[in-house]
């Protein structure tokens, strides 16, 4: 019940306030705050969430013609702790409240009410399995479940990192702090990153909780999809797992909320709200007064400073599941690897990692390559030497621009002609790299052609699997053994788990570091440590080869050394010295348009008005603009990109200066679309 005559409303549109409306007398006794209305936008209707009401009319403007609410839509209200993470969720990454607020509502609300239909079945099998009784935690597992349970009976909020090398027994952890949730009785959320990616994860949840687990991500149908949501919404189910977007779920009884795999990048969506799940995740934490887990085997580095400084408490789990030894990982320095004319052997592959894959196949055992595609021909590399060309000013690499042949910084807008003579030996060689799984797949059916007997090769990547059948399918061949080798992108490098898998390659595994990013050191290490984590994880002892042309370079040495501790030590020093992220806070904004010098002016102007307020505004004196330049990406579905980059000590400060700047946008042509992204993970 609502008494006020005004009421403000998050209209789903692109606009970046609130908007007032009547609210007619005989809709007063429907709503509350929170409630989902139909309201006239224009000479269309939207739907929109309640979010206010205005007390005082006299703080309307006089003689504006106020439009009515037009209905109430029948479905929960939004409750207050909801609202407050989504009014916070608006306001920091800077998007229209509307949408944001319409996150939060299933796409499928119709199904309810068509009542006396049949229960849609559902593939998701959610049955419980009492081969999934709970594990005897061991030591450090049994330290992490009290610590976590002692604050989920505390009911405050309290943020977590559990630090455990793959294998070590993680996911039993959650497990059984969800068990205490569960009694409390509370509702537990777990995100997951690419959840369809990961099925044997999911397994295990339903395994031990059964029905009690409702699992959201993309490959339902909306009908499942809604299915799915409101078994939570309406508290028939306890425990949510999903991808980023099961955030949204308005969760009303939260007790905990687990963020696995917390430094993926998936869980950043990268379109619309540029949210990060796992940093918005800390805050619902704490606006529902309950513990999080952040858990990973190699956390990222905001994370690990948080620990660190405090902020979060450290839950380290040392070794692997009983003492199961840790891989054995062999550097092999491809800089010294010069195939004779008669080898057989292709460009890409060692002496030592052809033998490794013989000595596999010999015992009937199997074997997966993995290659990372992201940066894939776009930075120069010298075979000889490893040397590749870095921008004079932001230690990244310089992007090939093939079109006009230079070599450009995406930090600050340095560039130089490409480079064909090595700068460092004098090879004539250097060339820009490439290499894909089709053609690593081929030479190795070439190569194992004569083999004692088929040997079944395998593709994982997004041309390969892309559905969730396709998926399950290669999970089933893989864990069958009806293939030998598998050949991947970094889509197989998480979660999976194989039994007889025990020798892992990483065919080039520079190819991430000289992606023109600064984290680009960090996401290597990560994803060998994930690779080299599916090594043996069984009985049978597993082995890593890592084939690489810069054998010293910290993210290589220190993940076959197993040394996160020395990696993120080195990693952090060097970031702290150039203000970067975790230290400094970053946004990027982005222009992009048809027309090339409308969008390059457009941003020229912007870069003008940033500085014009930072001269007149002392707060922001120590923010930094870098740009405008073109991006790395520099056209896009036909649309030129260009961006500056925003570089400042503190977020709030960030976040001021960007409502600031945003505030009025009547100077952007139309034409010319911008975008901000707080907190950005790819410079792209
Ligand atoms: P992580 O999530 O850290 O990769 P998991 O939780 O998947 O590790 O554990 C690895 C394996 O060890 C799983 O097969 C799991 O069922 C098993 N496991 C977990 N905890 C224990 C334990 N305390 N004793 C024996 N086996 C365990
Ligand atoms: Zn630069
Ligand atoms: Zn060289």
């Amino acid at each position: 019940m609502i008494n006020s005559e005004f009421v403000e409303i998050a209209v789903e549109a692109p606009l970046p306030r609130l908007l007032t409306y009547r609210l007619p007398q005989n809709l007063s006794s429907q709503v509350i705050i929170g409630s989902r209305v139909l309201v006239p936008l224009g000479p269309r209707k939207s739907k929109g969430v309640l979010v206010s009401e205005i007390k005082s009319s006299s703080a309307l403007a006089k003689g504006r013609e106020i439009k009515p609410i037009i209905e109430i839509i029948d479905e929960p209200a939004l409750g207050d702790k909801m609202r407050l993470w989504l009014k916070w969720l608006a306001q920091y990454y800077l998007h229209p409240p509307g949408q944001v607020y319409s996150m939060a509502f299933s796409p499928g609300l119709e199904i309810r009410k068509r009542k006396g239909r049949k229960k849609a079945p559902t593939d998701l099998n959610l049955t419980k399995q009492d081969s999934h009784r709970p594990f005897t935690p061991n030591e450090d597992q049994q330290k992490a479940i009290s610590k976590i349970g002692d604050a989920t009976q505390n009911t405050k909020f309290q943020p977590f990192l559990l630090w455990g090398v793959t294998g070590s027994g993680k996911t039993e952890v959650y497990l059984q702090c969800i068990e205490k949730v569960v009694k409390s009785p509370k509702q537990a959320l777990v995100l997951v990153p690419e959840i369809s990616l990961t099925p044997q994860l999911v397994k295990r949840f339903v395994g031990r909780f059964g029905e009690n687990v409702a699992v959201l991500h993309s490959h339902l149908t909306e009908r499942e999809r809604s299915d799915q949501w409101w078994s939570v919404v309406r508290g028939k189910k306890q425990i949510l797992v999903g991808a980023r977007s099961a955030l949204f779920c308005p969760v009303e009884n939260l007790g905990i909320i687990i963020v696995d795999e917390e430094h993926e990048a998936s869980f950043k969506q990268e379109n619309n709200l540029k949210y990060n799940a796992r940093d918005s995740a800390i805050v619902r934490a704490q606006i529902s007064s309950c513990p999080i887990v952040l858990g990973s085997a190699t956390p990222s580095l905001e994370s690990w400073q948080n620990s660190l400084s405090g902020k979060f408490q450290l839950l380290e789990l040392k070794s692997r599941v009983e003492n199961r030894p840790l891989p054995t990982i062999q550097v092999v320095d491809m800089r010294k690897h010069k195939p004779s004319k008669e080898s057989t052997l292709p460009f890409w592959l060692s002496q030592s990692l052809f033998e490794e894959l013989n000595a596999v196949l010999e015992k009937n055992e199997q074997a997966a390559l993995f290659l990372n595609r992201r940066g894939f021909a776009q930075f120069t590399l010298c075979p000889s030497c490893g040397h590749t060309e870095q921008c004079a000013h932001c230690s990244v690499s310089l992007t090939v621009h093939k079109q006009n042949n230079k070599l450009l910084c995406h930090y600050c807008a340095f560039e130089k002609p490409m480079v064909v003579r090595c700068p460092s030996c004098k090879s004539d060689e250097m060339r820009t790299q490439g290499l894909g799984t089709q053609r690593i797949a081929e030479d190795l059916g070439n190569l194992f052609s004569s083999f004692s007997r088929p040997i079944n090769i395998a593709r994982a990547d997004r041309d390969e699997i892309n559905s969730r059948e396709s998926l399950e399918k290669l999970l089933d061949d893989i864990n069958n053994h009806t293939v030998d080798i598998i050949v991947g992108t970094q889509m197989i490098a998480k979660g999976h788990d194989f039994p007889n898998l025990t020798l892992v390659g990483a065919v080039m595994a520079d190819l991430g570091l000289h992606f023109p990013d600064f984290r680009s050191s960090e996401k290597t290490f990560q994803l060998l440590t994930q690779v080299a984590g599916r090594a043996g994880r069984h009985e049978k002892a597993g082995k890593v080869v890592i084939q690489t042309y810069s054998p010293h370079h910290p993210a290589i040495s220190c993940s076959a050394n197993h040394d996160f501790r020395k990696f993120a030590g080195d990693e952090l020093r060097e970031r702290s010295e150039l203000q970067y992220p975790p230290f400094g806070r970053m946004a990027t904004l982005r222009f992009q348009g048809a027309d090339f010098n409308k969008t390059e002016a457009t941003s020229q102007n912007a870069m003008r008005r940033l500085e014009h307020l930072k001269k007149n505004l002392t707060e922001y004196s120590g923010v930094e603009f870098l740009g405008p330049c073109e991006s790395a990406l520099a056209k896009l579905k036909n649309k030129h990109r260009f961006q500056i980059l925003m570089k400042v000590s503190s977020s709030k400060t960030l976040n001021t200066l960007l409502q600031h700047f945003m505030r009025d946008s009547d100077w952007v042509p139309s034409g010319v679309g911008l975008s901000v992204d707080v907190d950005p993970l790819y410079l792209l």
